[in-house]
């Protein structure tokens, strides 16, 4: 495996009112919407009024929350039927999700519309394929990101607060899980190697969030859109999509894929996981022999600061010290166990044992505020 990838969107465009560039994509076109309920009494009739406006008719399909077949077929129904030019996701990452499916399996051009910043899927090329009972069913490489993605900033800043705060919780893991990957001269994304652009990529999105971040979040109390807040939306969407996919993925998001498995840890939000994986990763890595002890410092007072978990007591299951290492134990063998995880991008080999330690250390960490030992 020798060749460099990175993939971006087409055309990634942020900002107060940024949705008024749709009806310039869109004029005197056919466009399909796929959106749910809540989206399309927020946004959704607005847009499909003023696109006729402009002399482009959007069609609708009612989306229950799932990106399941029927949910593909519906759309696939729509576009079959009509001459549709744009299939449109708007919202949340399901919604998005099955566009995207349908992108693939059409060929139609695909815009993106992202209604909260709570995980790095918008600008994606991956979606996932789930039962009608939310069981994981396949993931489709659809080989291209999105021709557009459009994240107006005047919609995001209304979204709850904690949405974006998990965004973050997401975008801190891309930069060290790249950095493993790129250790172990594992595949990204892509299937290639990452380009010098993509690891810069990661690592300004890290920067910006533990930069601008705190600040972000105070400006989203007061609904408030000030250069910070945009540019942890930048962090959140762009920089960490195209950041993930082109630097790749490893332990962060290969345990927290195990976690979904535990009905203790299972309901916590994508980013809540993800960032107590992370904290789980440089752990480990200080474990053996590489020294993050700065990042985990930083990280634990950026967590503390923001609201993010990194240890059980903070979102997981409440039980003794015996049940939670029982717990850890069942995820740690179930990520090691499935040689299609992430955890087996990092740079050296890993035990069950190795990997329950440094999830029961993410306590003391909590409790010190850094790594000792
Ligand atoms: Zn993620």
């Amino acid at each position: 495996m020798s060749l460099y990838i990175i993939g971006f969107p087409g055309k990634y465009i942020q900002g107060a009112g940024a949705l008024e560039k749709l009806y310039e994509i869109i004029k005197n076109k056919k466009a399909v919407m796929v959106a749910d309920d809540l989206v399309w009494d927020l946004v959704g009739r607005t847009i499909t009024e003023k696109a006729a406006g402009v002399g482009a008719e959007v069609f609708r399909t009612k989306f229950q929350g799932e990106t399941t077949q029927k949910e593909l077929d519906a759309l696939l129904a729509i576009c079959k039927e009509h001459e549709i030019s744009y299939i449109i996701g708007i919202g949340g990452g399901k919604a998005l999700d099955t566009a995207r499916a349908g992108m693939h399996f059409t060929g139609i051009p695909l815009i993106i519309i992202p209604t909260v910043a709570s995980t790095d899927a918008p600008v994606s090329s991956l979606t996932g394929l789930y039962s009608e009972q939310h069981e994981h069913l396949c993931t489709i490489r659809t080989g291209r990101n999105p021709n557009f993605v459009i994240v107006d900033t005047s919609i995001i800043i209304n979204a709850p607060k904690m949405s974006f705060v998990y965004g973050m919780g997401d975008a801190l893991s891309t930069y060290f899980e790249a950095e493993a990957v790129r250790l172990s001269g594992k595949e990204n994304g892509h299937g290639g190697r990452a380009l010098r652009m993509g690891t810069a990529l990661c690592k300004l999105c890290l920067d910006t969030v533990l930069e601008y971040g705190r600040d972000a979040v105070k400006a989203l109390e007061k609904k408030e859109i000030t250069p910070a807040f945009e540019a942890v939306l930048e962090a959140n969407i762009l920089l960490s999509g195209v950041g993930f996919e082109s630097g790749g993925l490893a332990l962060a998001h290969g345990l927290h894929a195990a976690m979904t498995g535990d009905p203790g840890f299972a309901p916590a939000p994508h980013g809540a996981k993800v960032a107590f994986c992370t904290m789980v990763q440089l752990i480990l890595e200080t474990m053996n022999g590489q020294d993050r002890r700065g990042y985990i410092k930083t990280l634990a007072a950026f967590y503390e600061d923001v609201g993010l978990p990194y240890c059980a007591a903070d979102f997981g299951p409440t039980g003794s010290d015996d049940d939670l290492r029982e717990r850890y134990r069942r995820m740690a063998e179930k990520a090691l166990n499935n040689p299609n995880n992430h955890i087996h991008k990092m740079p050296f080999p890993m035990t069950v044992d190795m990997l329950v330690d440094a999830m029961m250390k993410t306590s003391e960490v909590k409790k010190h505020g850094e790594y000792q030992g």
